[in-house]
């Protein structure tokens, strides 16, 4: 073995060890920053890995890629808002599963031309050559699934498309079509792995192929509701680490496959645990139009009876009176950047002999751990930060409930009423503590696009403002009393 080759392999083991050591400490918060520079780091590696494997070839295109593409993740990873980090990672997982079906698709058109021109595949040496026909094919298909999924998902959240793209999207027999679709990508694909020897008419199916799976992919989205999508962002995630595991193995990239299978495998993980605290199915959440029935009416304010309001300065006299004190956070906190100034109402609460912690819903927000990063970025102790499991049965026993932006995850009616839409999804049990108080702009809805009974509790108070400025005011009025 060449000199080169056992430093590019020594370089792909190492990146492979960091890879797995960095996805590991992304699982707690107190190592969750060095992992992602450890990751970061493998990644680099494993470039100048495959640099070195390439040996004396002309780099100007690789070296005008990389430093285009690098300027433009930097200025998207800078510029974006904490709350439109789903989006972000739906379009770099797009980008992720269009990169795979690029090269796959490359690679077949370079070797049906010219066999054993390309990575010596040789499409008619039988077993070999057959298998990495499939591999190709299956790259192509998955990474153009997730391409067009991920710009559709992308738009949901983003809303550029204005809301109606957001809702669920039901065409007529869509359940059908796509069967119809899929069975149709399945044919041509066995089709084209048998000629694949012949240069024309397989391009002709590649084309095909990848046009029915780039539309595969824009119908499976459609049909799924904005609320919904991180969820089908992770799966998508997944898709784009097998779309680059199947390319690994054409290309018999060790790293690739390694890496690949690695974010396939906790992209579906991370989907489980999205369903499991969502209390769904994922065929639910994939075929069941979760939020259509709201298209255009979600999301009002009418519907509220009895619904008690407080002024920051009336419910500081009640927070001065509290001995205990659990706060809940929630997508509006962070839409507000309010955590800074949660953190200070906290403190200032804990100077005057306050027991105060916080309630961390597994799905508040809209990406798993959103509540966690955001808490984390104004210093606030992990220690004060506790699982809905480890918590719920403390409301009971404490003085204040303080709701501060989330509205879905604190709806009783997901315990209590059968006909709702959120009806199973575990919650927190804000309503046993003596007191509620919601702090919100309005009674609009949540995510879900239902209404929360929460609101109308004899116990419940609203503070109707932005969170940031209703909790900086909180503090001010406390600080006084
Ligand atoms: P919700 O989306 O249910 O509610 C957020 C509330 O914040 C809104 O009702 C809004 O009310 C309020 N709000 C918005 N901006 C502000 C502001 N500036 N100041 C004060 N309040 C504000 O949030 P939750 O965190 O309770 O629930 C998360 C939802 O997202 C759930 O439905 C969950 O299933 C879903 N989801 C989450 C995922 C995750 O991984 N975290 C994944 C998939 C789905 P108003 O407009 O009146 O201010």
């Amino acid at each position: 073995m060449e000199t080169s080759q056992l430093i590019a392999n020594l370089g792909y083991l190492i990146s492979i060890i960091c890879f797995a050591l960095g996805i590991k400490r992304l699982g707690k918060i107190k190592t969750a920053r060095s992992a992602n520079q450890l990751a970061a780091s493998a990644m680099a590696i494993a470039i100048v890995s495959q640099l070195v494997e390439l040996g004396q070839i002309d780099y100007t295109l690789i070296i005008a890629g990389a430093v285009v593409g690098s300027l433009i993740g930097i200025a998207m990873a800078m510029m974006v808002q904490m709350t439109a980090m789903p989006q972000l990672v739906a379009i770099f997982n797009g980008f992720g599963g269009g990169a795979s079906a690029l090269v796959a698709l490359s690679m077949f058109v370079a070797a049906a031309h010219e066999p054993g021109t390309l990575a010596e595949i040789n499409f008619d040496a039988g077993g070999q050559g057959m298998a990495t026909a499939i591999t190709l094919a299956l790259s192509i298909i998955i990474g153009c699934v997730t391409l067009s999924g991920s710009l559709i998902a992308y738009g949901k959240l983003s809303d550029i498309f204005g809301r109606y793209i957001g809702k669920p999207i039901l065409f007529p027999a869509r359940h059908a079509v796509l069967a119809l679709l899929i069975l149709a990508i399945i044919a041509m694909t066995v089709a084209w792995v048998g000629i694949v020897d012949d240069p024309t008419a397989s391009s002709n199916l590649a084309i095909g192929i990848t046009v029915l799976t780039l539309l595969l992919g824009i119908l499976l989205v459609i049909p799924i509701g904005g609320a919904d999508m991180p969820v089908v962002i992770s799966l998508l995630n997944s898709y784009s680490g097998l779309a680059a595991a199947a390319t690994g193995f054409a290309l018999n990239s060790n790293v690739l496959i390694v890496s690949g299978s690695l974010v396939g495998a906790s992209g579906l993980i991370l989907t489980k645990i999205m369903c499991k605290a969502m209390n769904r199915s994922l065929a639910n959440v994939m075929f069941g139009g979760f939020g259509a029935e709201e298209a255009g009416g979600g999301g009002k304010d009418e519907g509220y009876k009895n619904v008690r309001s407080a002024d920051p300065e009336e419910a500081a006299m009640d927070f001065t009176a509290a001995q205990s004190v659990i706060i809940v956070p929630g997508y509006g906190l962070a839409v507000a950047q309010g955590q800074n100034a949660v953190k200070e109402l906290a403190d200032q609460l804990k100077s005057r002999g306050v027991n105060v912690k916080y309630a961390i819903h597994p799905v508040a927000g809209r990406m798993p751990g959103h509540m966690n990063v955001l808490l984390a970025e104004s210093s606030v102790p992990y220690d004060e930060l506790y699982e809905m499991d480890a918590i719920n049965n403390e409301f009971q026993n404490t003085d204040i409930a303080l709701v501060v932006g989330a509205n879905d995850v604190v709806n009783p009616a997901a315990k209590d009423d059968k006909n709702s839409p959120l009806y199973g999804m575990p919650v927190l049990n804000v309503e046993n503590a003596r007191m509620v108080f919601v702090i919100k702009r309005s009674l609009g809805a949540g995510f879900a696009g239902v209404k929360n009974i929460l609101f109308e509790l004899d116990n419940t108070r609203m503070i109707y403002g932005d969170a940031k400025k209703v909790l900086e005011e909180l503090t001010a009025h406390i600080s006084e009393e």
